[in-house]
């Protein structure tokens, strides 16, 4: 098999046998649960997209591992062209799902993994890279979904892995055996966990000589044993759960979903391990992964910007407020600052450069930009949605009381805009806003702008590294005539 539909990938995840629990209850059936279906929904659009002849040029592509035709989430970049492609998928994808579709973490693992662990295999001769190259065949050919793991709970941010009071609180290696590793700790804030067939880790910083053990990166089923998936909460989750739950839901097909994943001594077979101990290259897997993820937002955040654009749009048009000027400026300022992101992540993909390996990698200093610019800019977009949108999208009686056969009547009546718009359909967009905004995917669009792919003062720290003020001092002192 080679690219699996929708439906396939539906039927995947059936077979998989996760320890999920969620409200204090282990979930038996996850893939039909309410609260979590619409989180694999925005993943299954990768798969849907992928086979629609309008969407192939940007959906699929030709692996280099295995020459066969693969979903663009499982490419290894061959080109600037590629990445450019990524984050057109990504704003389409967020476009189509309005959340976050969650597969691009496991697409941004691989190719972080692909450069580095050719580097590693360079400077000591392991097979690291051969070893991550037949994984990539695996998943290529299968048409996984893999989530990138990297975020540890980190204890005392004051101290490094290994002197941390509690071990485990950043993930490491318990044992070390002829076949393989065992390994505890956790990941938090797993995007896409429940959806996902395999998990790839990866170590969250930079590692001194003392932190060997920590310095570890692999890929495993995601219901292997030892695993534990705890569900995040979310503001307006349970509505999802509510009978007959429709409009209240504000975006009922997708969502996004976050985890903290447990590995409780999950044991690792050698030919799943990518990093094991060499220290000094945690700081460039790391450093790679968040660049291609700080990329990824300037597709899948602009996507979801659309749909709260247009969203905002219609809440004007149903208000009869679309001729007012300031709320015609306010939808320009909207899209100016999306577009702005989209910018950012078209010119970090379009200077990219190839690696050792020969995949390529973005520009590092453009993508933390772009990346500083998402921690900023979804805000004052939703700032002004929130205006356009008045506090009706807060105050709003739920859908029960529109469908009662007491009250219901006041609510068609009173909350009715322009007459030619039906009652329905206004607190459809509104509760839409507020889902963006506040809700449920509030939670990818506002929160994850700020700490998704690394919180802002990360980005700082980078573009610090990046700026080469020697060369700017250069440039100003040959224009002043300054002669030393
Ligand atoms: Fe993809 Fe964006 Fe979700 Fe990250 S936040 S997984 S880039 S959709
Ligand atoms: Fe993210």
């Amino acid at each position: 098999m080679a690219m699996m539909t929708g439906e396939q990938y539906v039927e995947s995840l059936r077979k998989l046998k996760l320890n999920v629990y969620m409200f204090g209850k282990k979930i038996e059936n996850v893939v039909d649960n309410p609260i979590i279906r619409p989180s694999m929904n925005s993943v299954k659009m990768t798969y849907d997209l992928a086979e629609k002849p309008e969407y192939e040029e940007l959906m699929t592509t030709v692996s280099n591992i295995t020459g066969e035709k693969i979903n663009r989430f499982t490419n290894i970049h061959q080109s600037t062209e590629d990445l450019v492609k990524k984050v057109k998928m990504q704003r389409l994808c967020g476009q189509k799902t309005a959340a976050c579709f969650q597969r691009c973490v496991g697409m941004d693992a691989f190719n972080a993994e692909y450069s580095t662990t050719f580097e590693i295999d360079k400077e000591y001769g392991t097979n690291y890279h051969e070893r991550f190259k037949k994984f990539m065949a695996y998943v290529q050919e299968n048409d996984l979904t893999v989530d990138g793991a990297m975020t540890d709970p980190k204890g005392d941010r004051a101290l490094s892995p290994a002197k941390q009071a509690d071990p485990d609180l950043y993930l490491h290696i318990v044992e070390r055996r002829e076949d393989g590793i065992v390994v505890r700790g956790a990941k938090s804030h797993q995007t896409g966990i429940t959806n996902s067939h395999e998990v790839l880790v990866m170590p969250t910083v930079a590692m001194r000589p003392e932190d060997k053990d920590y310095a570890v990166s692999f890929a495993v089923p995601t219901d292997s044993q030892g695993i534990t998936i705890i569900m995040g909460r979310q503001s307006c989750d349970t509505r999802k759960s509510e009978e007959g739950a429709d409009i209240d839901v504000g975006n009922f097909n997708y969502g996004g979903h976050e985890a903290l994943v447990v590995f409780d001594n999950v044991f690792v077979p050698n030919d799943r391990i990518f990093l094991n101990g060499e220290t000094e290259f945690a700081g460039m897997l790391v450093e790679r992964f968040a660049g291609y993820h700080r990329q990824s937002y300037g597709g899948c955040k602009v996507g979801v910007g659309d749909v709260l654009i247009g969203a905002t749009a219609l809440a004007a048009d149903y208000n009869g407020a679309h001729k007012v000027s300031h709320i015609k400026d306010k939808l320009i300022e909207m899209t100016h600052l999306n577009e702005t992101l989209y910018a950012c992540g078209i010119a970090c993909s379009a200077e990219g450069h190839k690696t050792e390996s020969g995949n390529y990698l973005i520009n590092l200093l453009l993508a933390n930009v772009c990346k500083q610019n998402v921690t900023r800019f979804p805000y004052e977009i939703a700032r002004l949605a929130e205006d356009i949108a008045g506090g009706l999208m807060v105050t709003m009686p739920s859908e029960k009381d529109f469908r009662s056969e007491e009250v219901g009547h006041y609510i068609e009546k009173y909350l009715k805009g322009v007459a030619s718009v039906s009652t329905e359909n206004r607190m459809r967009i509104l509760r839409l806003i507020e889902n963006i905004t506040l809700g449920t995917a509030a939670v990818g669009y506002r929160t994850e702008s700020m700490h998704g792919a690394g919180s802002p003062q990360a980005q700082r720290i980078m573009i610090s590294r990046q700026s080469n003020l020697a060369h700017k001092k250069a440039l100003a002192k040959a224009i002043a005539r300054i002669k030393e």
